[in-house]
């Protein structure tokens, strides 16, 4: 088929119909495939949040997804300057999830200068928790947002030593204390995890993954120690493309499917937001 990009001027985020057609599509069998994970929920309850994970993607596959009539909006990215780019240039009706590995040195940026930031899912220290809280402190008004930033306290499920996040049993409770205690402008919202590979591919709906199990512990002993109910009970941010249904069924309240949706990554040197 001829390309009719040549003779048109390059837009900003042109998109393509067919790239639409795919990317709803493949939205649409993922929210299809949570409703059916939730009916399997033994208590009665509503659909996990779903974040769609866009990082190293097009910011017009982002933009094909929160148009009319489908406007998903819950997204999720990995590395700052891409999301700080994606945030600018996108509507900012966008809810922006940071999901990816946090540094200190970056997390006052991070909470001051990224437009529509709606939670950070990757806190693991009290020093970045001051930090963030510090940043939101600092935001301009036209940067969006509400009153506080949420975040997720990142939980080490799995005990790998290549993965981030806190211990399940005892500090999860500490950082939890300090952030709802110190942190004024943070609003705990959960705890999240991402857990082991391998036991990511051997989850299904009917084999349970111990890094769900952990974290749900995680999250009911925070809850318990800290007295957290009703509007202040923690979520659980679990399950991504290879398990979200098992993660659901075990309580998530929000998945964070990615290749399902946008299909495999470019290497992050051949990634462009336009
Ligand atoms: C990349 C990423 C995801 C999405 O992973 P997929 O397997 O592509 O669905 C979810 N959570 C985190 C923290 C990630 O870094």
């Amino acid at each position: 088929m001829m390309s009719q990009e040549s003779s048109e001027q390059p837009t900003i985020m042109a998109l393509s119909p067919a790239r639409t057609t795919t990317l709803l599509s493949n939205l649409s069998s993922v929210t299809t495939r949570i409703t059916i994970a939730t009916s399997k929920c033994t208590t009665s309850r509503s659909a996990p949040r779903l974040v769609a994970v866009s990082k190293l993607k097009p910011a017009s596959d982002i933009l094909a997804l929160h148009t009319p009539p489908t406007t998903h909006l819950h997204f999720g990215e990995n590395y700052l300057q891409e999301l700080q780019e994606k945030a600018r240039l996108l509507p900012p009706t966008i809810k922006w999830h940071f999901i990816g590995g946090l540094q200190s040195n970056k997390c006052v940026s991070l909470a001051r200068d990224t437009r529509a930031l709606w939670a950070v899912e990757s806190v693991d220290s009290e020093k970045k928790a001051s930090l963030l809280d510090k940043g939101w402190g600092d935001r301009k008004s036209d940067m969006g947002g509400e009153e506080k930033l949420r975040v997720f306290v990142q939980v080490n499920t799995s005990g790998e030593e290549a993965k981030s996040g806190v211990d399940p049993a005892q500090e999860v409770v500490g950082l939890c204390r300090f952030i709802r205690e110190k942190c004024p402008r943070l609003k705990l919202q959960g705890v999240m995890t991402i857990g082991a590979i391998a036991r990511s591919k051997a989850t299904t709906p009917e084999n349970e993954n111990e890094d769900f199990i952990c974290l749900k512990e995680a999250k009911d002993r925070v809850n318990k120690e800290l007295v957290l109910e009703g509007e202040d009970a923690l979520e659980l941010s679990m399950g991504m493309s290879e398990d979200f249904e098992g993660a659901i069924v075990l309580g998530s309240d929000e998945v964070r499917v990615g290749t399902t949706i946008f299909g495999d990554r470019p290497p992050k040197d051949q990634a462009r937001v336009v």
